[in-house]
């Protein structure tokens, strides 16, 4: 992975953004994060999020020291400086004396801590910037650290390839504790460039934006290097039919199964589908042992309010067999669905508070011979549930390349998924025709 810092680009932005008063330290982390928000390998969708040390003004005009992080809801590819939110440093470093902050009291901590109550909420993710000493930080989910930290021995591997630059932290769900136990390691060792964060991540820092940056650039390379050497000949093709349906007779079928009662009778939900192909997709969807090692789960927490834990899997469709198929997709759903309320049975029983259902129905299908489909309520929805599986199927790919893939334990899965933080984060709002227009991307 090359950087894409250029030095006159750098210095573009901090003039044009000078002209507006906004301070070269903040205009510095907007070019910085456009640049890792721009490339899909590194963050999607909102995912990740970066952050500056700085000093600002309060409302009354008096110098204050900031925490600049990206607020929830901001995608870094096309982030403006009201996207990082300035958060007193002050009262979120007290905070880590704390031994336990529920989430209600952190979400209050970080909301009345911004010099700006209008600003947007800082990222759940704000107290591991705090915590940490430097002035940017960069965090991404890397799909190619992701193939080498999604692994059973995920931590012995990781530290094969980077040695002592880069710190392991153990998989803690974002929040507190996380942020906490990241600053512990980071501390034990500070000569660190960035930490690994095992099954969800990376982070990098540095003293100036072009140095945490690259750091980051250089980390996902080494990762990429190791992706390269020792590759097995993974995915042995299943047998196929000899002939494929075509996908203009699939799609329809998919969405009608798919389309569950809703609330009012006679009304169901249906979803909206976003088709995707190619030879990393086909490679993925054909494999003999697909129900393995796509069953096994996510490969960065946040990926699973878009695309639930695990996508259906149904037949490969065989050209003039659409009854059959038809048939298989729509027992492949019933079992799906049942399968969803068993999950949510089995952990609500472990919870203290039992949480309310989400809709169970899938949002990501893989069909062998022809591809992948996300589903969503929007075309919008549709799409990222299909970008997000395209860069699950490549980071997948890698880990079984060099080793298996492992994702998070169910319990863990459930935690994420039914996070109060991350549902916050979806916009459910229900619209006229949500769900009701059928559209697909054409492949290529
Ligand atoms: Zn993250």
């Amino acid at each position: 992975m090359q950087s894409l810092w250029s030095d006159a680009d750098a210095e573009a932005i901090a003039v044009r953004y000078a002209e507006t008063a906004i301070g070269r330290d903040l205009a510095l982390r907007v070019y910085t994060s456009r640049l890792l928000g721009g490339d899909p390998r590194l963050v999607l969708h909102g995912g990740g999020n970066t952050s500056v040390k700085t000093v600002m003004p309060d409302l009354l005009g008096d110098p204050i020291e900031v925490l600049c992080v990206k607020g929830s809801g901001w995608d870094m590819a096309a982030i403006e400086p009201p996207g990082l939110p300035a958060v007193r440093l002050a009262p979120l470093g007290k905070s880590r004396a704390r031994a336990a902050l529920s989430d209600r009291e952190m979400l209050h901590i970080l909301g009345a801590s911004r010099l700006d109550p209008d600003a947007p909420n800082p990222s759940v993710e704000t107290l591991l910037h705090a915590f940490l000493p430097h002035k940017f930080i960069d965090h991404t989910h890397a799909t190619a650290v992701l193939s080498l930290a999604d692994q059973p021995d995920g931590a012995e591997r990781c530290a094969d390839v980077y040695g002592p630059r880069v710190g392991i932290v153990p998989y803690i769900m974002p929040g507190f504790l996380l942020a906490k136990k990241a600053a512990e390691v980071f501390e034990a060792d500070p000569a660190l460039d960035g930490l690994v964060l095992l099954k969800h991540g990376v982070f990098s820092f540095g003293d100036n934006a072009r140095e945490a940056y690259e750091r980051m650039i250089a980390i996902v390379s080494l990762a990429e290097e190791r992706l390269a050497r020792g590759r097995k000949n993974v995915f042995a093709a299943a047998a196929l039919p000899p002939a494929t349906a075509p996908l203009a007779e699939i799609a329809p079928i998919l969405r009608g199964a798919c389309a569950l009662p809703g609330e009012v009778a006679a009304e169901y939900r249906r979803f909206v589908l976003d088709f995707r192909t190619g030879p990393a997709v086909l490679n993925f969807v054909n494999g003999e042992d697909l129900h393995g090692y796509a069953l096994e789960g996510v490969a960065t927490p946040d990926h699973t309010i878009r695309t639930k834990n695990y996508p259906l899997i149904v037949p490969a469709p065989e050209a003039g067999k659409l009854d059959a198929f038809a048939a298989a997709v729509r027992e492949a759903v019933v079992d799906f669905v049942g399968e969803y309320h068993d999950y949510l049975a089995r952990n609500n029983a472990l919870s203290a508070v039992a949480k309310r259902e989400l809709d169970p129905a899938p949002r990501v299908i893989l069909v062998p011979g022809l591809g992948l489909f996300g589903l969503g309520r929007s075309a919008k929805d549709a799409a990222i549930a299909a970008d997000l599986a395209e860069s699950w199927v490549a980071t997948v790919t890698d880990a079984e390349a060099i080793g298996s893939f492992e994702s998070l334990t169910e319990a863990e899965l459930f935690e994420i998924e039914y996070w109060p933080l991350e549902q916050a984060k979806l916009d459910d709002t229900e619209r006229p025709l949500t769900g009701q227009i059928a559209a697909w991307r054409p492949p290529g």
